[in-house]
């Protein structure tokens, strides 16, 4: 059996259910990921679009981007709650929105060729200036 996770926005009115089978997962310091979410960095784990279901709220989702590519907020709260990535066959599902510990851990910091000055990157993982080689 398929261990499910479950996440959700600040206010609440948008859930999601999500496998704990993500791919790979990392810190993104890419100047998209820093203004979506107001934050230094933005911590995701990439899992195919299958193993991610949204359970409540749907209609209330406020989509930036179009069918192949987007970020999806709550449209009442304004979470980033996940983006859809790779022509839409991958979600991206913004960490910090995850209500139950994944099994996975961010492996790198990636994008670190555009991280804000003011922030010091305290930990040992490996550090790329754009997406991981290879
Ligand atoms: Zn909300
Ligand atoms: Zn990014």
């Amino acid at each position: 059996m398929t261990r499910n996770l479950t996440g959700k926005c600040f206010c609440g009115a948008v859930h999601y259910e999500v496998a704990d089978e993500f791919a790979y997962a990392a810190n993104c310091h890419c100047s998209n990921c820093r203004r979506t979410t107001g934050s230094a960095f933005k911590p995701f784990a990439g899992i195919e679009r299958g193993k991610f279901r949204l359970t409540a709220g749907d209609d209330r989702l406020l989509i930036f981007g179009d069918k192949s590519g987007h970020d999806a907020h709550c449209g009442r709260c304004g979470s980033l709650l996940y983006s859809l990535v790779r022509d839409g066959a991958y979600v991206h599902v913004a960490m910090g929105t995850l209500v139950d510990d994944p099994s996975i851990r961010p492996t790198a910091h990636i994008f670190v060729g555009s991280k804000a000055k003011w922030f010091t990157i305290a930990d040992d993982l490996p550090q790329y200036d754009g997406h991981v080689p290879g």
